[in-house]
């Protein structure tokens, strides 16, 4: 038996030294390590025996085997600091004008950028920055901002509506946010004034995409509620934050439009900074750009709020911000954001 264990001893410590100075890199070195020293390794064979011998060759045969465990720990460690330096050397044939391989770098999406710049504009003059979670209840999408009962964005063919709470009604009838103006009201329960914020996020509409519609896109809204908010304060408010997000001049315009939770509501526009407002295909050769809908927050919607509609009034905007990406970098084409085309994507990094 004793001779069984000592040949069996010789051929590991034969084949291992082979194998480790054979070792090509450190990966082959690594496979050599487990097949001598893992748990089905050759030395945990050797082990299994040694308790099958007599009591004074147990104790021999244990420190040869040790002995031999310590030798090859010694040689691997050896074997290692040899790759190393091999790896280290470079070759006489290295050129070294050959262009490296650069890695790749991630960056900001241009319409997160462009988000980020309108919070630096906003936060400028005062506003705060609100955030709140992605599902909403009817109350708050709904109710408070004055869309009638049988307004047709409540079907559940224009609104994701939580399967749970579908039969449900007010504030326990829960969905995906259809829009964010639901969080103005909840900000305007919860927050003492004065009330100026943005409240930039993701709302979720349950339509078929095409070109032009996305189940999912972000809205970017402002709001300021005070006593005596004038139109035309309103008006250079929206001058102010484009030109310092477009470092020039902007002209904007306002036209009458309807929502249900402002009164009276607005379309502003943009003055086409492509073309200077002479037309152009990013414009529609008008040279006008619809860039968001706005207006005074409805006395139904203040007084849902708590507040009382003849102490305040105030101005809503909701930016679409890949208008604002358009104009600043002159694109024609709104799908060129969704596309993950990083040969379009890369000239924003
Ligand atoms: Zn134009």
């Amino acid at each position: 038996m004793k001779e069984t264990v000592e040949v069996i001893l010789s051929a590991i410590r034969e084949n291992g030294e082979e194998r480790i100075k054979s070792a090509a890199n450190i990966e082959e070195l690594k496979i050599v390590k487990s097949m001598l020293f893992g748990k089905q390794g050759k030395m945990a064979e050797v082990m299994k025996e040694i308790p099958k011998l007599s009591v004074e060759m147990r104790a021999q045969m244990g420190r040869t085997a040790n002995e031999l465990k310590n030798h090859f720990i010694a040689i691997i460690d050896a074997r290692i600091e040899e790759l190393l330096l091999k790896a280290a050397e470079i070759s006489a044939d290295f050129d070294y004008s050959v262009p490296g391989t650069m890695p790749l770098s991630g960056g900001l999406h241009p319409i997160t950028q462009m988000c980020y710049d309108l919070n630096d504009a906003f936060r400028s003059l005062g506003f705060e920055i609100f955030q709140e979670s992605d599902i909403t209840s009817e109350l708050y999408g709904f109710d408070c901002l004055n869309f009638p009962p049988d307004h047709p964005a409540r079907e559940s063919m224009d609104t994701y509506w939580l399967k749970d709470s579908e039969n449900l009604s007010g504030a326990e009838r829960l969905c995906l946010r259809p829009h964010l103006t639901g969080a103005s009201v909840r900000y305007l329960q919860t927050h003492k004034p004065p009330y100026r914020f943005v409240y930039p996020g993701r709302v979720f509409r349950n339509e078929s995409t095409d070109a032009r519609h996305e189940r999912a896109f972000f809205q970017y809204e402002a709001l300021i509620v005070q006593p005596d908010f004038t139109f035309s304060a309103g008006k250079i408010m929206i001058k102010t934050i484009l030109s310092k997000v477009f470092g020039r001049e902007v002209p904007v315009r306002m036209r009458a439009g309807f929502f249900p939770f402002v009164e009276p509501g607005f379309e502003i526009d943009m003055g086409c900074l492509v073309c200077n407002g002479e037309g152009c295909s990013v414009c529609k050769h008008v040279g006008w750009i619809e860039i968001m809908p706005g207006g005074t927050p409805h006395p139904n919607v203040l007084r849902a709020a708590g507040l009382d509609p003849n102490e305040y009034t105030g101005f809503y905007v909701n930016i679409g911000l890949d208008r604002l990406v358009m104009m600043r970098y002159g694109i024609d084409d709104v799908r060129l954001f969704h596309s993950a085309d990083l040969r379009f994507l890369n000239q924003f990094n």
